[in-house]
């Protein structure tokens, strides 16, 4: 199946093109078809399997095709994530996609000031993407509005509930009309996220692509070793010069600063993330690392699920998580869009 199978417009397909993108994933091409024709979504799927394409395409191209030239910009899409991080990938993604029509997004996140966001909100956007918290901060000082949103999403569900996001949506969704199209995604289908379903989406349709399920890609090792073996261990995988972009995961805060102080220590090209950096902080490490010129990430799970950068060639588990979802995110840091990890 092709991209223009799916009946895609123009300005979409050449944005795709340029992507390089030459197959839609399989959630895309379940997901595409049901959004375009205006049905609500439940899709059961983690990231890495192409899933922010799977909405941000069709809800540019609905949007393109009801667009009124003659009303004033509002926001007629708004996306919700739990991270900043994610929040940034999507809106990095709607601009590409996005980049051959002429919609204004934004992206909306707590930890940095209000002013840019609050002056992009003031020209008037038609995309909003945002984390729950600093949205509902921006809507309480009136610089939003969403009676006029046709289309929400709301991404990684399961992890905004374990956030503790759920009051926050509630309200939120309180100002967003009854009458849109809403699209819903989770890597897991646990109880409180088919109550959740039940309570946003309308006669939807059911999307699950392989959960669980890692990537075919991903060659999976394990050690069995003590405690205190484990560092050294890794000291000696690490010497492996052909992993050139590593993830370590740990469960824990302090066993994250604990590594990075060693890594230091050690003058590995590691910097530890974590959620007591600040904003650019934690851009310039991203940056880095997306970059090549750190080698070495060390962080927990929320902070790192959801990265999207390319070429990760290993990734270390230096705990087991107890969520057996949140091992298959974090290996799905690697061998991500088919490669190998
Ligand atoms: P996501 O699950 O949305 O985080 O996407 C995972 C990665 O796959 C991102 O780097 C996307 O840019 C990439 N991607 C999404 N759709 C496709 C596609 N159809 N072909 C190739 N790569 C894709």
């Amino acid at each position: 199946m092709t991209f223009t199978e799916l009946k895609l417009i123009n300005p979409l397909l050449t944005a795709l093109d340029k992507k390089g993108y030459k197959i839609p994933s399989p959630i895309q091409q379940q997901a595409i078809p049901h959004i375009l024709l205006g049905k609500d979504i439940f899709g059961c799927a983690q990231t890495g399997t192409g899933k922010t394409a799977a909405f941000a395409l069709p809800i540019l191209q609905l949007l393109e095709a009801n667009k009124n030239p003659n009303s004033r910009r509002s926001i007629k899409a708004l996306i919700l994530a739990p991270t900043r991080e994610l929040a940034t990938q999507i809106s990095d993604n709607f601009k590409e996609y996005g980049a051959n029509l002429s919609f204004a997004h934004t992206v909306i996140f707590g930890g940095v000031s209000q002013l840019h966001q609050v002056n992009a909100l003031k020209k008037g956007v038609d995309i909003v993407i945002a984390t729950p918290g600093r949205l509902l901060d921006l809507m309480n000082q009136g610089f939003v509005k969403l009676n006029d949103v046709q289309y929400f999403v709301l991404d990684e569900a399961d992890r905004m509930l374990d956030m503790g996001f759920s009051d926050d949506i509630k309200t939120i969704l309180k100002y967003v009309p009854e009458k849109r199209q809403t699209i819903m995604f989770s890597a897991t289908m646990a109880p409180k996220i088919r109550i959740l379903a039940a309570q946003l989406l309308k006669e939807h349709e059911s999307i699950n692509i392989a959960i669980s399920k890692p990537a075919a890609g991903i060659v999976q090792q394990a050690y069995v070793v003590y405690d205190n073996q484990k560092e050294k261990l890794l000291h000696e995988i690490l010497k492996n010069e052909d992993y050139k972009s590593i993830i370590i995961f740990s469960s824990t805060k302090e066993k994250v600063k604990e590594l990075a102080q060693s890594f230091k220590s050690l003058n590995y090209s590691s910097k530890g993330f974590s959620s007591d950096l600040d904003q650019s902080e934690r851009e310039e490490i991203m940056r880095d690392f997306k970059n090549r010129r750190l080698r070495i990430l060390i962080g927990t799970d929320i902070l790192s699920r959801g990265i999207d950068v390319d070429g990760i060639s290993l990734v270390v588990n230096f705990d087991a998580p107890p969520d057996p979802e949140d091992y298959i995110h974090r290996i799905g840091r690697t061998a991500r869009a088919e490669k190998a990890g």
